[in-house]
């Protein structure tokens, strides 16, 4: 089973969220549990949450068909001690918010050395961060997101993800969500060489830890290291590659969301996903 869907608004309460994610006919849909842009936010309201919970129930989604994503302002991996933090307080606080909706999965970038630390060192602090948040924290599943390498964003390589992976403690609480903008930004040719890419994933990473996916095309060339989302098949990744994707066994039971820069189009978009989908299953 694969769920497609988008990154759906959350403007009026997360409990819009879901009804959303059902007028465009998605089955998957992500969502910021508060204001992406601020750090503080008002706690989530019981009603709030009692209502998210009955139209997730009403429209079919289960916590594994939504993955949420965290604030931008985050930085796991900030080389200054207080700003780190600061991140880490506000990546308990999302984690916790998941945890009150009944969701299992968070998404977030894994952080940036902003050029005053090595790559390695700003590693090794995310990799204390997670494990930190996961320890006061329970049931919901930390998702590192590939970036496209901009500036001194980490996670452009999937040994980097393999790294922190690798020093999480708790396994079971770990995982990636693979955005095919930034993955084809970072040097990942998706479009020429599909099984050279994920033949790498899995035996860099495994498929045991995709946990979600970003169906995005890219503005962006191969390798410019540019975070440039485009609406499907417009740009440089092209169609071929998606209708690919929606035929691969290996990804399967995971949240697939758009973030391309048309939201009006989206309802084709899934329309589209979906057509490639049951070609596949029916061939
Ligand atoms: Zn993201
Ligand atoms: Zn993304």
């Amino acid at each position: 089973m694969k769920y497609i869907g988008a990154h759906v608004s959350a403007a009026g309460g997360v409990e819009n969220a879901p009804i959303r994610a059902h007028e465009i006919g998605a089955t998957a849909f992500a969502f910021f549990t508060k204001n992406q842009r601020q750090w503080k936010a008002k706690p989530l309201t019981e009603q709030s949450i009692e209502q998210f919970k009955i139209n997730c129930d009403t429209y079919g989604y289960q916590p594994h068909q939504i993955l949420p994503h965290d604030s931008y302002l985050i930085n796991l991996g900030h080389p200054n001690p207080e700003k780190r933090q600061k991140s880490l307080d506000a990546f308990i606080d999302e984690l916790q918010r998941c945890e009150q909706l009944g969701l299992t999965l968070l998404n977030f970038h894994p952080g940036s050395h902003l050029r005053e630390i090595s790559e390695g060192q700003c590693l090794d602090y995310i990799a204390e961060s997670i494990n930190t948040a996961l320890d006061q924290t329970r049931g919901v599943t930390a998702v590192i997101e590939n970036t496209a390498g901009q500036g001194s964003n980490l996670g452009y390589k999937h040994e980097q993800l393999a790294y922190l992976i690798d020093k999480v403690e708790d396994k079971t609480r770990i995982g990636v969500c693979f955005d095919t903008c930034h993955a084809y930004a970072a040097g990942y040719d998706l479009k020429m060489d599909y099984q050279g890419v994920m033949n790498d994933f899995e035996q860099t990473i495994g498929f045991e830890y995709l946990k979600g996916m970003h169906l995005n095309d890219s503005k962006a060339v191969l390798g410019q290291r540019l975070d440039r989302h485009h609406s499907l098949g417009e740009g440089e990744i092209g169609w071929p590659f998606f209708q690919q994707l929606m035929s691969d066994p290996r990804i399967d039971n995971i949240p697939m969301t758009l973030e391309t820069i048309d939201m009006t189009i989206w309802p084709e978009e899934i329309k589209q996903l979906k057509k490639f989908l049951l070609q596949s299953t029916t061939s």
